[in-house]
């Protein structure tokens, strides 16, 4: 064994036999390097004299610092979803090992540095520095509207404890005579090691609390963790195999409650939208060509509009072609009417995911607003769908569907939907059934992707019908295409609508801010 490597374990007699690390003798090989503090399997232990807790601290940051320098040469990659993918999956999830086996009290400045390191890095993708709102939403899950990037910070007490919890049973059962601790005296035990573990159940129980305080002030993510608790250390006689996922999620869930709360009104519409099931899939999608990739100014605009972050495409515009203020997070813009033109390429993104879907289900599918003639116009008279399923309904009937993609921070809608998850696009679907009319015996399928990525009840639905046709499958020629992120059905698909929504709002702001540019809406700088 290398001792450089790992601690050796010396058979001591005598007056040597002692528990300090300072007591074998100075000469043996390794010793002088170790009395401060060990390293263990990679962890590095010591004892609790301040020169240990400092020099195994100081171990610890000089690790981070080794495993951060990948951040420097990250900077070559000149795609930003590429290299928001490898900072997400390869870099911020670096320091998690030490995170679950150290005590809080010796990761928090490390962790603390190493935070900062990977959010410089998110702010250089963004194009813009991160507010500490938009670094809290993108160390979220994509599951509950975040952008999917570990923080050393907000991860590691619960990650500590979990440690504890799902190991402490097989240790106390594989090393009855070495342990002589039991899960009784965790409370009151005065060893390092404990006291750690009772900081980090502190930390955790307290998110715990935030959470179960607050479940009728604020609506929650649907995936938030219903029926929270945590264990209490002197109930660790009982293994918890699933503690990291359990704790983690009620970390997690605590902190989108807390951000929902700090956040504007408007931001507010948008986190709730955003947390829906999928909505936020396009973080998670590894870049290919054939599915997921977009494009670099397409993709920071997507970082921007959900973390909330001033647009780059409106830096400088100040007046929108209707007279009215143009605001920098593009609220107004998605909410103009004289700018609804430009969100053709955008709904027609979305449609033809829709439409996709549609047909790997299985489904005869006639696209009505490509035809001059639409045959549409025989069983829906009033409007032209964007696309037909021929004998689609489960009476045989037609059935109409009609995409469409309402901005939930408009006006009118924002004080519903910063409460109501789906607010906006529960009135989208009703404007359109208005529209269609009574076109019995065929149906009517809204199709709402809310811009801020949520999918309507009646999307949600047909997404679900089709699922059950298919049995979670992809065809070869969608299996192809898919990448390990999107494997199978679900992911598949909440991913491209995902995708669709965000490549079209890229678009959407491109073509909108350069009209403004071009009319003169524009206040020069410097
Ligand atoms: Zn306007």
């Amino acid at each position: 064994m290398s001792l450089a490597r790992a601690g050796i374990v010396t058979p001591l007699v005598g007056p040597m036999c002692s528990h300090t690390l300072s007591m074998p003798p100075p000469a043996m090989p390794g010793v002088a390097a170790r009395v401060s503090h060990d390293r263990h399997l990679g962890v590095f232990v010591g004892d609790s004299r301040p020169e240990s807790v400092a020099a195994v601290k100081a171990a610890l940051q000089a690790k981070f610092e080794d495993k951060a320098q990948i951040l420097t040469r990250l900077t070559i990659i000149t795609d930003p979803q590429i290299r928001f993918q490898l900072l997400k999956c390869c870099v911020s999830t670096r320091p998690g090992f030490w995170l679950r086996t150290m005590s809080p009290s010796l990761t928090s400045d490390p962790a603390e540095w190493f935070d900062t390191r990977v959010r410089g890095s998110l702010s250089e993708i963004c194009s813009t520095p991160l507010t500490d709102l938009a670094w809290d939403i993108a160390t979220l899950p994509c599951s509950l509207g975040g952008c999917g990037l570990t923080s050393a910070v907000y991860t590691r007490n619960a990650a500590h404890y979990a440690s504890w919890a799902a190991s402490w049973h097989n240790i106390t059962r594989m090393f009855p005579a070495a342990v002589t601790i039991t899960h009784a005296s965790l409370d009151t035990c005065a060893l390092p090691f404990a006291r750690g573990l009772r900081t980090a159940h502190r930390a955790t129980e307290a998110s715990c609390t935030a959470l179960t305080d607050n479940l009728h002030q604020h609506p929650l993510p649907p995936l938030a963790p219903k029926n929270a608790s945590i264990p209490a250390p002197t109930e660790l006689s009982t293994r918890f195999p699933t503690a990291q996922k359990r704790f983690a999620a009620i970390a997690q869930g605590a902190r989108w409650l807390g951000a929902f709360h700090r956040a504007t009104q408007p931001h507010r519409a948008c986190m709730l939208s955003q947390c829906q099931q999928g909505a936020n899939f396009a973080f998670n999608a590894v870049p290919s060509q054939a599915h997921g990739a977009m494009l670099p100014m397409s993709f920071v605009t997507a970082c921007q509009l959900r973390l909330r972050l001033p647009l780059s495409l409106l830096q400088g515009i100040t007046t929108c072609v209707c007279g009215a203020a143009v605001d920098c997070y593009g609220d107004h813009c998605l909410s103009c009417r004289h700018l609804q033109t430009h969100r053709t390429p955008w709904h027609n993104l979305v449609e033809h995911a829709a439409a996709g879907m549609a047909r790997h289900a299985r489904y005869h599918v006639s696209h009505d607003s490509r035809r001059p003639r639409a045959t549409s116009a025989v069983y829906s008279p009033h409007y032209c769908p964007d696309f037909s399923l021929l004998h689609g309904s489960s009476g045989g009937t037609h059935v109409l569907v009609d995409v469409t993609c309402p901005s939930v921070v408009t006006r009118t809608i924002v004080p519903a939907s910063s409460h109501t998850p789906s607010a906006a696009a529960t009135a989208a679907a009703a404007s359109k059934l208005g529209v269609y009319g009574n076109v019995q015996p065929h149906v009517v399928l809204p199709f709402v992707v809310e811009h801020a990525g949520a999918l309507g009840k009646e999307a949600m639905g047909f997404f679900k019908e089709c699922r059950k046709k298919v049995p979670n499958e992809l065809s070869d020629r969608d299996a192809a295409r898919s990448t390990w992120s999107s494997w199978g059905f679900s992911n598949f698909y909440l991913q491209s609508f995902s995708v669709a929504n965000l490549k079209g709002q890229g678009h959407f702001f491109a073509s909108a801010s350069a009209i403004l540019r071009a009319r003169g809406g524009v206040r020069l700088i410097g």
